[in-house]
């Protein structure tokens, strides 16, 4: 190994300058960082360690004693070898030794580890120690192999790298102090003076050096703390400049006065709940402003979230405004679109739907009356970003079900208009996010919560039962339907397949209809039917011609059908936990009892029979799909709360469940977690926008560093279209 002697090695100096990193290494850390290209310096300092191990008292073989958890340095003496043990286990033995003594590790049943122990090997051995029949040991100890500069790996507080294949521990290490030795004194402050000193936060260059290497526990603390911050600080401060800047653009200020909110009264055929009425108020105020509303309207499914948008959208309409729905499916455009009409043209005001499947002679006339400002309200799916589509006076958009559409089909329909400002903004999902997420994902938003269902329904009582089971709900089913309500079969797959052993909605339609329901009707709806027969089995469904309806999960969101009671979900280990409690969310809507039934195999119910039977041909399910399933079950048995739904799901899956893959490359988040972190959070978002009212533009000379960051910063949390697919 040459040791690096170029001394003016820099952050941006390739990697490949440090001893014996060649193109091969570079590469590895390369995979390691989640970067492609020339790694410089400066990116393998964010080479976070993962873990650390306290190895700051070192025994002496002599001194150890039985039954405590011990580090010791040991070199190998002898040849490692294998035993029977009495009960006829094989245990393979090495002995080492540090001059004051000898130790035997012991492994039980992995004679292959032989293979990397050679006498003359010196290694750093930590567990617990034991005596047997006087023989001091530590049996499944902790090595890692020593390697020529001992003194980072012992004898203090030891980072603990994420590897990759061909990358081992001590050269990680060896390479990351070098590259502190060249650089950590270049790294610069990010963070403004007076920002560390409220917050208290360790300065940069300790932060780096004591990340890797702390100095102590405490040391190690503040560093983790510091660089957290300094990461979700960025990330706020980008989200505060950039509502701050929609602050800064033109909009339309409406004027609320006395007939309108007779109008509106007029309108809401029942009386609105508390929380209803907080989030009008919410809205209410936004308009009134002249810069544009930029809301986001989150109430868990049935919570009454469209009477809310369609209050606006009169207050909007009665100031010559025109307005702008978009859903994600043309299902519920449609719906969306009825809904709309039924309450808005009792005041003449009337309502237009746009979507792919609208004849085009249709669209033409529509498209036509939008421009001319002729229509007042439009109901559509992506067709309304089409190019041709302008407003005279695009005053509203509102979004339903956020997480369908990207953030930049968001800013298209926000552009449709074509008076120069800027439309009111309001988005509307089902989904609770969990307010990690909510500060930053949605952090340019304003949030506003419903977190109260209207009065008078019956919670959803949800039952959990396996294969076997299935003759009893159907038998409910049946009998549901022959007191007049309908229910939803739902199943993961469109058609059977030969890949995954589960429950298609074909299939289920086919036998439901011959085999169960004979003299019924059964519908089915999924994502591979023309839309305009969608429609229509909709329509039936809706009008109660149809008692079943089989589908997939389009039918997730917004589906509102009063009188349905009872949702099968077949196979639901395959869907989400979001996603389940969605999909519950279609039942439940009206007075009527409504119950929930998640089936699933044997084996993926603690109930069932053992993980080895498997009535498919599929592989068997992992230990932790099993688990992990079981315990989606569980929630929802438990919780009909969407919000605990939401942490929970994301405490499960992760963040990736929520957004994309736009997360990548140099801003991403290395260090912060943005759940368990979630006080630090709090904490770099209250910074960022204080920092962000004292100056705006970023344009003090202490603040030109964080400016220069986040010209580089391009989180852009794309929401992600395929959110509710299976993970
Ligand atoms: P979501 O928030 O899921 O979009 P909806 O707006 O579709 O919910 O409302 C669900 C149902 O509850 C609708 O049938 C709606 O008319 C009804 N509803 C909404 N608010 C109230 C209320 N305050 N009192 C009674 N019924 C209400
Ligand atoms: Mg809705």
């Amino acid at each position: 190994m040459a040791a690096a002697t170029d001394a003016s090695l820099t952050l941006d100096s390739s990697a490949k300058l440090l001893a014996g990193v060649g193109p091969r290494r570079l590469k590895l850390f390369g995979r390691l960082l989640g970067l492609e290209g020339d790694i410089t310096v400066g990116d393998l300092l964010a080479l976070y360690p993962r873990d650390y191990q306290d190895r700051r008292h070192f025994s002496r073989i002599r001194d150890l004693k039985a039954g405590a958890v011990s580090t010791f340095y040991g070199q190998m003496t002898g040849m490692a070898h294998d035993r029977r043990t009495a009960t006829g286990k094989t245990v393979t033995q090495a002995p080492v030794s540090d001059g004051t003594g000898i130790v035997q590790l012991c492994w039980f049943n992995q004679p292959y580890i032989k293979r990397q122990l050679h006498p003359g090997d010196r290694f750093i051995v930590t567990g617990k120690v034991e005596y047997f029949s006087g023989v001091v040991s530590v049996t499944q100890p902790d090595l890692e192999k020593m390697d020529d500069s001992p003194a980072l790996s012992g004898g203090r507080i030891v980072p603990i790298y994420p590897l990759t294949e061909g990358l081992q521990q001590p050269f990680v290490r060896t390479a990351l102090r070098q590259a502190l030795d060249h650089t950590a004194a270049l790294v610069p402050e990010t963070l403004p003076g007076w920002l560390r000193e409220t917050r208290k936060l360790l300065g940069a260059k300790d932060a780096v050096e004591n990340i890797h290497f702390p100095s102590g526990p405490d040391a190690l603390e503040a560093a983790q703390r510091r660089l957290k911050f300094e990461e979700l600080f960025l990330l706020q401060t980008l989200l505060a400049v950039r509502k701050a800047q929609d602050e800064t653009r033109p909009g339309i200020k409406l004027t609320i006065d006395e007939p309108i909110a007779t109008e509106i009264r007029r309108m809401v055929p029942f009386e609105p709940t508390t929380a209803q009425k907080r989030v009008v108020r919410e809205i209410f105020r936004d308009l009134v402003r002249p810069t544009p509303m930029n809301r986001l309207l989150q109430g868990d499914v049935g919570s009454g979230k469209t009477i809310v948008a369609a209050i606006a959208l009169v207050a909007v309409v009665r100031n010559r405004g025109q307005v702008a729905i978009m859903a994600p499916t043309e299902i519920l455009a449609e719906q969306h679109a009825a809904t709309f009409s039924a309450l808005l043209e009792p005041l003449g005001i009337s309502v237009r739907l746009l979507t792919g499947s609208v004849p085009t002679r249709e669209k033409e006339t529509i498209i036509a009356g939008l421009a001319a400002g002729e229509l007042p309200v439009v109901v559509g799916t992506h067709a309304l970003i089409q190019e041709t589509v302008r407003f005279e006076r695009l005053a509203l958009v509102v979004i339903d079900e956020q997480h369908r559409f990207g953030v930049e089909q968001r800013m298209m329909i926000q552009q449709k208009g074509s008076s120069g400002e800027d439309p009111h903004v309001l988005v509307m999902t089902a989904t609770p996010i969990p307010r990690t997420l909510s500060l930053t994902a949605y952090g340019h938003l304003d949030i506003s919560i419903i977190d109260e269902s209207p009065p008078g329904r019956a919670p959803i009582k949800t039952s959990w039962v396996s294969h076997a089971r299935r003759g009893d709900v159907y038998h409910f089913v049946y009998e549901q339907v022959r007191l007049g309500r309908q229910a939803y079969v739902v199943c993961p797959l469109v058609e059977e397949s030969e890949k995954v052993a589960c429950a298609a909605a074909v299939s289920w339609h086919e036998y439901l209809q011959r085999e169960l329901f004979p003299n019924h009707r059964v519908g089915l709806v999924h994502g591979k039917i023309r839309s305009d027969e969608k429609e229509r089995v909709m329509d039936e469904f809706r009008r109660g011609e149809l008692h079943v309806l089989t589908a997939t999960s389009v039918i997730e969101v917004g589906v509102d059908i009063p009188n349905a009671s009872v949702m099968v979900i077949e196979d639901a280990n395959r869907f989400g936990l979001a996603q389940l409690h969605q999909l519950r969310g279609r039942v439940g809507r009206g007075a009527h009892e409504s119950r929930c039934f998640l089936v699933t195999e044997e084996r993926y119910n603690p109930a069932g029979a053992s993980r080895e039977s498997l009535p498919f041909g599929d592989a068997p399910p992992t230990e932790d799909d099993a688990d992990a399933a079981q315990r989606r079950m569980r929630i929802l048995v438990e919780s009909s709360d969407g919000f605990r739904i939401a942490e929970e799901d994301f405490r499960l899956r992760g963040i990736g469940v929520y957004f994309g893959t736009r997360q990548h490359g140099r801003s991403r988040l290395r260090i912060a977690d943005l759940h368990h972190d979630m006080i630090l959070v709090q904490e770099a978002r209250e910074a960022a926008f204080d920092l962000v009212r004292r100056d705006p533009n970023l344009e003090r000379q202490e603040h030109a560093l964080i400016r220069e960051r986040l010209t580089d910063l391009h989180i852009e949390y794309e929401i992600r279209e395929d959110y509710t697919a299976v993970a």
